[in-house]
């Protein structure tokens, strides 16, 4: 028969469900799991899909006669670029390729604009009375730290499936200049795994804004990330800002961490030229040129950008699995039980359970007490403060598969006896 919500058994019955809850996690905690399923990490199978890069590269010069092994070059090589300009939809003298870390270079820019004020800021914005950013919940917990180490204040808006509430961020931006920018994870968002549309997107560009410089902080981690074979494209922000009369808008920003090594990649910054001009005078005064050979290696390791979409299909092969049987245990468990409700993404890193308000601190101390680490309850949320305490991060590509069974099957334990304990109480 098929289940019958939780909210419509009988007081007996509810209790019954209670005790068996109980009795199933006293088993789980018995049955002592030792299990991760916090961050968002390639697996090791995944790294090891890109140990060609340990015999890179063949030479040292690269195709436009630079000896990567020296200095200068702050802007990246010109193949990494012209790669990933093509796959990010924007011209080659709109890219930066820098180091291993494209979270450094969100760093570096609120850095600057803190500091010395953007391409079309009046003044540094540490000079404004207050800087707010708009940040979409739930989201990236390493974006709302950042902000809260600045002392940025934050004001939320709902990331729905087809991006954030524009309604709401076009009502924020319009009278309140002390309103700066947003974080946008517009590609299979961590965690919810939405990804923003054209329409959206179109509307970001667009909308007006008190504050003269406005930034969209366009974080693609995942814009090659598919899980599925329905490839979502990233709405073409630059080119919808340039558009819209706000080409300083938009800065973009992706990584080759979740494609080839987590800890040995490349990222990339992307805007107007001017911008990106700004960006290297600033990036200038502590940097002669970044690793070069590592962007050389990248290069030859692609080969193309159909290259890098080819790696992904192979990337895709071990991590999709996961997935599926997150899906299918949470359907499966909590499936018609008015319990949670979660994302089927199509692409990234992550899944996004919403659990009965009040619940997910409870689950995840429930969990952890069964030797399940999850991603603290709130962490999606700027100072870690979910309001409804319903949101959990589920992160299902660095487990094993065997893991990750026996993980979501703890978490769907945890989910029915929290739930169980809230409606008999
Ligand atoms: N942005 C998002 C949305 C992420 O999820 C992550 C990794 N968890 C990063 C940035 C970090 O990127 P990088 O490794 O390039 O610093």
């Amino acid at each position: 028969s098929a289940p019958q919500p939780l909210t419509d058994l009988s007081t007996d019955d509810l209790a019954a469900f209670l005790a068996a809850q109980q009795a199933a996690y006293a088993d789980l905690v018995a049955s002592g799991l030792k299990l991760d399923l916090t961050r968002g990490k390639p697996a090791s199978a995944q790294l090891d899909l890109a140990d060609g890069l340990l015999g890179l590269p063949t030479g040292v010069v690269d195709a436009h006669g630079v000896d990567t092994r020296n200095y200068g070059g702050l802007e990246g090589i010109r193949e990494i670029r012209e790669m990933f300009a093509e796959l990010l939809w924007v011209e080659t003298e709109q890219v930066v390729a820098g180091g291993n870390s494209s979270l450094v270079m969100m760093r570096e820019v609120l850095t600057d604009l803190m500091l010395k004020g953007g391409v079309d800021s009046e003044r540094p914005w540490s000079a404004e009375e207050k800087v707010t950013f708009i940040c979409p919940v739930p989201g990236y917990d390493r974006h709302f730290t950042l902000l809260e180490w600045f002392g940025i204040d934050t004001v939320t808006v709902p990331m729905n499936e087809d991006g954030p509430d524009t309604a709401a961020v076009a009502a924020l931006v319009a009278n309140d200049p002390s309103i700066k920018g947003i974080w946008i994870v517009p590609t299979y968002a961590n965690p919810t795994g939405s990804v923003v549309t054209l329409e959206v997107a179109e509307r970001l560009a667009s909308m007006p804004t008190a504050a003269p410089d406005f930034k969209i902080l366009w974080d693609n981690a995942y814009a090659f990330h598919h899980l599925t074979e329905d490839e979502a494209k990233s709405a073409d922000i630059l080119s919808l800002a340039s558009a819209a009369g706000h080409p300083h808008r938009p800065i973009m920003f992706a990584s080759t961490s979740k494609i080839t090594y987590a800890g040995a990649g490349v990222a990339f910054l992307a805007g107007s030229v001017d911008t990106v001009r700004w960006y290297l005078g600033h990036l200038g005064k502590g940097a002669i040129g970044p690793d070069k050979l590592n962007q050389l290696r990248h290069a030859q390791f692609f080969g193309s950008p159909q290259g890098v979409r080819d790696h992904m299909v192979r990337q895709r092969a071990i991590i999709a699995p996961k997935f599926d049987e997150v899906d299918a245990i949470l359907t499966r468990r909590l499936g018609g039980l008015g319990v949670a409700t979660w994302t089927k993404p199509t692409g990234g890193y992550f899944v996004s359970v919403d659990v009965l308000d009040g619940l997910a601190a409870r689950v995840v101390a429930l969990a952890k007490e069964a030797g399940i680490v999850l991603t603290p309850a709130g962490a999606s949320f700027p100072k870690g403060d979910d309001p409804r305490d319903r949101n959990v991060r589920l992160a299902p590509t660095f487990p094993e598969l065997a893991e990750v069974t026996a993980a979501t099957e703890g978490f769907a334990t945890c989910v029915l006896l929290a739930a169980a304990e809230k409606l008999a109480g």
